[in-house]
Order: structure tokens, then sequence, then C-alpha cells
């Protein structure tokens, strides 16, 4: 058998228990496909070829002895922001480009627990800021889809490892979108979960009260099975959530009659690209056509929620990353005095796009300001969260566009930060509200660009929302394969 690396998890999972493939050979494949394909693409920042074939030789000896956790043999990619034992973890900035952490990610320990092997840390927007992936100190990911494109952000490298058939799943965080998007404009499968259902100990913070932890699959099933590793309680973090884990794979029924899917009247705004509505749309028809039923919803306060993440994640941002001072752990300049090397460390570590969200975020909670606009800026966070709430009376999903376009051109938008902050506009309440949303591939554009359908979920909600996804996905209108491979 060849192409290994194109297998699903669920397929090289079968095949590995019937040991009629062995985690080394499906291991070496997606490190051929790493080394054929990552000179173009630049998922990753570091690849972990000697570790993963480690792993992988552990592996087979764990499912010839007759024990095969779920992800025994199951090679993953694992964006650079998760403290990883032993391999460096940059978060694609200047600042940490040597940090060795000692200790591993909870979400780490469980994946390795359950006989993952990782193949490599993959590329990000520095400090997960962005939409692109052009903000990272390593250079852009490029689209696997077309070369000239982003691959989204901030997650993009784990989107396009996945779409690139680099390895068969992989990590993202998601802060204001950064699963989903680039899932959408790689055409893979990104999931988002609720917050607080995933721990976030060893993962670096960006926004400690929207920052999730989530997969990146070529399958919802993929997704769901990733999940299943990755939910649940952990004593590190006390703001992970002590609710039971339900069996996500066990909701994938394909049943979705009579469920209500629920479609916001303020998603569907001038400026978005026809050729995106059009698929979303087809979309709402397939639902219907499955026997859902489609019910206009209202989110009256959609048209704030841009402006009120970026206060609030910026504030956030400010003070968590303040640790990077040059004296605890990462670059440090040399200097004189302290207040020189904190000053030189500082300009020197972070890129353009860090500093400016440092400096926002320390002005919307300077004295005099902080009124006006951080607690503003919550105030309109709890009437987006009510807007779900209420809608969540009326649907049992909510379907939407992932991102107004498909994936822009490298350079775009990165001399008007603004434009880039648009991207966003779909994807950064269900951050706001805490809520799980997932983007699901649903077709492309005439240039052979993948759109995303972005399904929300009430709070612990992932259940009906990947049985939602999973039943439309089972139609197989999109091929999975990147066109440029
Ligand atoms: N694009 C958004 C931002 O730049 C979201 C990033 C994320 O989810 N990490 O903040």
């Amino acid at each position: 058998m060849t192409e290994l690396n194109r297998l699903t998890i669920a397929e090289a999972r079968d095949l590995l228990r019937r040991r009629e493939i062995s985690a080394s050979e499906l291991t070496r494949e997606c490190l051929e496909q790493i080394k054929l394909v990552d000179p173009k693409l630049n998922a990753f920042i570091t690849v972990c070829a000697r570790e993963a074939h480690e792993q992988a030789a552990a592996a087979d000896l764990r499912i010839a002895a007759g024990d095969a956790p779920a992800l025994c043999g199951i090679p993953l990619a694992i964006k650079d922001i998760y403290a990883t034992r032993g391999v460096r973890t940059t978060c694609a900035s200047k600042m940490l480009e040597n940090f060795v952490p000692p200790y591993d990610a909870t979400v780490i320990a469980r994946l390795r627990a359950a006989g993952a092997v990782f193949v490599g840390k993959a590329n990000l927007d520095e400090f997960a800021m962005g939409s692109s992936t052009e903000n990272s100190a390593f250079g852009p990911t490029r689209n696997p889809h077309n070369l000239e494109r982003v691959a989204g952000g901030s997650s993009g490298g784990s989107a396009a490892a996945v779409a690139a058939d680099q390895c068969l799943g992989a990590l993202g965080t998601d802060t204001g979108g950064s699963i989903r998007e680039p899932a959408s404009f790689c055409g893979v499968v990104g999931l988002k979960p609720t917050y607080s259902r995933v721990s976030r100990y060893g993962v670096i913070a960006y926004a400690s009260s929207l920052d999730q932890v989530g997969p990146f699959a070529k399958t919802v099933r993929d997704a769901a099975i990733l999940m299943n590793e990755l939910a649940g309680v952990d004593p590190r973090d006390s703001t992970c959530a002590a609710r039971p884990v339900p069996d996500y794979e066990a909701a994938l029924t394909g049943d979705v009659t009579g469920m209500r899917v629920g479609v916001p009247k303020e998603y569907f705004v001038d400026g978005m690209n026809p050729e995106v509505e059009g698929a979303v749309r087809g979309a709402l028809n397939a639902y219907e056509s499955l026997g859902a039923r489609i019910v206009e919803i209202s989110l009256p306060h959609t048209r704030y929620a841009i402006a009120a993440y970026y206060i609030v994640a910026t504030a956030e941002a400010s003070a968590n990353l303040a640790r990077y001072d040059g004296i605890r752990y990462g670059l440090r300049a040399a200097a004189d005095n302290n207040i020189e090397l904190y000053n030189r460390t500082r300009a020197r570590g972070f890129g353009a796009e860090v500093k400016r969200r440092i400096m926002l975020g320390t002005f919307v909670l300077s004295a005099g300001y902080y009124d006006a606009y951080y607690l503003k800026g919550q105030k309109v966070r709890t009437l987006i969260r009510g807007d779900f709430e209420r809608a969540f009376g009326e649907c049992d999903v909510i379907a939407t566009p992932v991102a107004p376009t498909t994936a822009f051109r490298l350079g775009e938008k990165m001399a008007d930060p603004l434009q880039m902050y648009l991207s966003d506009i779909f994807t950064i309440s269900v951050n706001l509200a805490g809520l799980p949303g997932m983007s699901v591939p649903c077709g492309f554009d005439r240039e052979g660009l993948p759109i995303g359908l972005q399904l929300i979920g009430p709070a612990f909600g992932e259940e009906a929302m990947l049985r939602a996804a999973d039943a439309f996905e089972r139609r197989g209108a999109a091929p999975r394969r990147a066109a440029i491979l």
C-alpha cells in the first residue's frame, strides 16, 4: 500500500489494529511528505523526525502486545504554542526561538498516553495573533490549494499540514477563529470546543478568557476521535470544567431529522463573497433535504463583536505578555541595567503585530480609559452572550459562513491591520460567548479555493454540532485532496 499519509485517523486506526500497516511505515510516509512539500508550504517550524520514529516504534510494540489505545501510532502536528517536553516551543516568536520547555502541556501528555506520534511543531502567527500566519518570525505558511494564498491563521501551519497530508490530524488553538478560519481556507475540519471543555495547562496564553484548544482533521469523525482524548477535567487548570466527557464519536449517527438549524440574518451581509454565500446556502439546502428545519434567528449585537474582541483580547494579551521581560525565559538582550534590558529584549523579541496589541491593550486598561473601553467591551460581550442564549431557545445548532472570503493573497492585508481583523467577523462572537464552533468544508470557489461552513452549538453542545457536521459531510460533496499536491 502507498500513500499511507493520506489515510484518515479512523482508517489508520483500523489498519493498525489489524496490523495491516505499522506505525513506523505510516510515520515514515508522513515525514517523507513533509520533506517533499514543506519547502513550499512552510507549515512546520520544527520537524521532529527522530522523536517521531521512536514514538512510532514504541507504538508498534504496544500494538504487538495487544495494547492499542485510540491514537496509537497516529502521526499528528502540534501548533508551536503547546509546551512539549524537550522540543523547542517558539510561538513563532524571536522571543522564544530557543525555549525548550521542561514539561508537557496536559493535552500533549494525554495524546502521548494515547499513543500518538508527534511529527513536528506547526507554524502560526506570533503568539497566535493574526488571521493569516504571516505574522510568524519563521516566515508565512502557504496554502496547499494555491501557494500564492495564505493558509489562514493563526493556526495556519496545523491546517496546511493536515490539508497537505503531512500528518493525519493536528492541534490548534482558537481565541477568535484561529482554528476555524485556517480550516476553512485549507479545506479541512477544525473544531473549537466550549470554553473550559479542554485543559489549557501548558498552552502559551494569548487572551485567557477566550483561548481554547482544539483539533484539525480530515473528517468530522477524526475530529470526534481527537476530542475524545482531549476533553476532560485537569487538576492543573482551574478553568477546566469537571463535566463528564461524552463519547463524541458515538454522537455521529448521521441522523439530523427534526434538528433546527438556525441561520442568523446578521451574518449574510453586503461585502460577502457571493461564492461563499452560495456554498453556505447550498449547505442549508442540504440540511433541509436531510430532514432538518432551517429557522431564521437574530444575533443583533454581531456588529459590535470585532470592536469588543479587539479590546478584550489585547487587554489580556498585554498582561499575559508582560512575562517576556528577558529575566524569566527566552531572549535576553545585553544591557547595563534592568530597564534597558527589558526595553531592548522586548523591542528585539516581539514582532510588529504583537507590539501593536501590547500597546493597544495597555491603553484600554489604563486609568481614565478603562471605563470607556475595557468595561464597555466587557458589557458588549455580555450582550453578545445573551444573543446566543436567546437564539438557542429557537434552534439546536447555528449555521453560518466561517469567513466572508476564501483564502486571500499573501501580503494582501498586511499593510492594513483593520482589514485583517475583519476576516474574523463570523468567528469572534463564538469565543466572546464561550461556545463550541467548527468549520466543515462545503465547497470551492471558481479558483478552486475551499469554502467552510461554520456550525455553532450551545455550551457543551459539541455532540449535536458534530452530528450535524458529520451528516453534512456524509453527502460527500467536496473532494478532500489539495489540488497543488
Ligand atoms: N485573528 C484573531 C486575532 O488575531 C484570532 C486569533 C486567534 O484565534 N488566536 O486575534
